[in-house]
């Protein structure tokens, strides 16, 4: 019954439900654009809601303002092909994002992200270098 209760605060309350939703796109990604690798500061919709993009998980990533800006109304994948920071990586990870693998697009971004470190990664990249 307490679960019915928190759904029904919710309900009530869209706002923080739509604040509580962004935070989590971000966490997704440690809060880094998914474009750039830069911050985070806004949620880019992929397909742009122009093109009939929905405001869903699927289609809506961490980005920060330049990109956000920069890609404006097009759809994100031909937008990015374009820009000096492109990597197949980020591309693929956008293009799992899309598909609702949030797991392969975060696995992605990590890979062509080798700076944000967790430790299991450290290790990971070590031994592929010592096997090198
Ligand atoms: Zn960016």
């Amino acid at each position: 019954m307490h679960i019915n209760d928190a759904v029904f605060l919710e309900d009530l309350c869209p706002k923080f439900r739509l604040r509580q939703w962004r935070k989590s796109i971000h966490r997704f990604t440690g809060k880094s654009c998914i474009y750039c690798g830069k911050a985070s500061e806004s949620i880019d919709h992929v397909i742009p809601q122009s093109q009939g993009g929905l405001s869903t998980t699927e289609n809506c990533v961490p980005a920060c303002l330049s990109c956000n800006g920069d890609k404006s109304d097009e759809n994100a994948l031909y937008w990015y092909r374009r820009q000096k920071f492109y990597d197949p990586r980020r591309a693929m990870a956008i293009r799992a994002w899309l598909d609702g693998d949030l797991r392969l697009a975060i696995r992605l971004l990590q890979w062509a992200n080798p700076n944000s470190r967790t430790k299991k990664n450290n290790e990971k990249d070590r031994s592929e270098y010592r096997a090198a």
